[in-house]
């Protein structure tokens, strides 16, 4: 017995449609699977979404390699700036490079395929628009590189209504303009799906990230995503606690009550963030029950109140819409971004 992960595909299916609900007729969809697939497996996920999307997106150009070693085919983007120890990966492995500044022509090998990031106010990585008609003078000294997509990416689509997104369109029209139309064109993240459909900003492909594995951007809920991931653990021994009786470092609970306490074998070590101790609900069966004491690095302590349970007692500390991602990041002041990448590898990963 130990603590799992448990994926649940079809949700990442039923994720997928309500992606496509939003989408205008023929836009692609290029998967963002960066990090592991936010925490919940690079592979197993892509493996599944590949038949549904046209593209899938990672950060890293090793990320890529890990793809096509499994077999991957589908057309893959990379979001981080090709460096001369990486540039062999694009090509080795048929990985779409991006160009965040003009140099990058120069470092590119022969034969790589790229697509532009316009910098229109994320202020991160790629090309400012200052900087767009130089490059439009420099990109056909590249002739054995191959240009096929532009794109930019925005940084406040998390808030509806932002005027800032708007400005940011606008800025990206007016460089994309400059460059060949045949160019795929893409700049909607999640909070672009679901929050802006007012505006035309869906062109050939919309890249969805957090959305697939079921959170929306920002704080307005979406209530067609479902999260992906559960985390279940068991109790791995329980015991009575009296009343005054302190549990856990540093005595940070003390039992109003007696009743009966039950150890789970996960702790921060797993992800569990130490910053949820006494803020965060556990489920067994049908009940919820509170958690407490310091959440130490491997164990976590949920109190039973009169209930006793046996030994191995299923305990779920994520659950679908019930117990999410999202309510330990508002505990935690962070995003549910941050809670599914921080799932670390022990925990096993069991997908239906
Ligand atoms: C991470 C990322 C995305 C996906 O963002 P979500 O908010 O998870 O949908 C899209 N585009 C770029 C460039 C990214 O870095």
């Amino acid at each position: 017995m130990n603590t799992k992960a448990i994926i649940h595909l079809s949700k990442l299916d039923h994720n997928l449609n309500a992606i496509d609900r939003r989408l205008k007729p023929g836009v692609r969809r290029m998967a963002v699977v960066k990090d592991d697939a936010y925490g919940h497996g690079l592979i197993p996920l892509s493996k599944h979404i590949q038949q549904r999307v046209e593209w899938l997106c990672v950060a890293h150009a090793l990320e890529g390699k890990q793809l096509r070693e499994a077999g991957i085919t589908i057309p893959i983007l990379v979001f981080e700036a090709p460096l001369e120890e990486t540039a062999s990966l694009y090509t080795d492995f048929n990985l779409t490079a991006t160009l965040n500044e003009i140099d990058t022509l120069k470092v590119l090998l022969p034969g790589s395929e790229y697509q532009i990031n316009i910098d229109t106010g994320m202020h991160r990585l790629g090309v400012l628009p200052g900087a767009v008609s130089k490059l439009v003078e420099e990109i056909p000294k590249y002739e054995n590189l191959t240009c096929t997509g532009i794109y930019t990416h925005y940084f406040k689509a998390d808030d509806p209504g932002n005027p800032e997104v708007k400005q940011q369109l606008e800025l990206f029209k007016a460089a994309r303009a400059q460059f060949p139309s045949e160019w795929m064109t893409h700049t909607a993240n999640t909070g672009g799906i679901f929050h802006y459909g007012n505006l035309d900003l869906q062109f050939d492909a919309v890249r969805p990230g957090v959305c697939l594995y079921g959170f929306g951007a920002g704080e307005v809920d979406v209530p067609d995503l479902e999260p992906i991931m559960d985390i279940k653990s068991f109790l791995m021994q329980v015991k009575p606690v009296r009343k005054g009786e302190p549990v856990s470092y540093g005595g940070k609970w003390i039992a109003s009550e007696d009743g009966f306490i039950g150890i789970i074998p996960t702790g921060y070590s797993d992800g569990i963030p130490r910053i949820l101790t006494n803020s965060i609900k556990l489920k067994i069966g049908e009940k919820l029950y509170d958690q407490v004491g310091v959440i130490s690095m491997d164990y976590t302590i949920v109190f039973l109140g009169s209930d006793q349970y046996p030994i191995g007692t299923e305990v779920y500390l994520l659950k679908g819409k019930e117990l999410t991602a999202t309510d330990w990041a508002k505990v935690a002041h962070t995003i549910p971004y941050e809670i599914t990448t921080s799932i670390r590898e022990r925990v096993k990963k069991i997908y239906l």
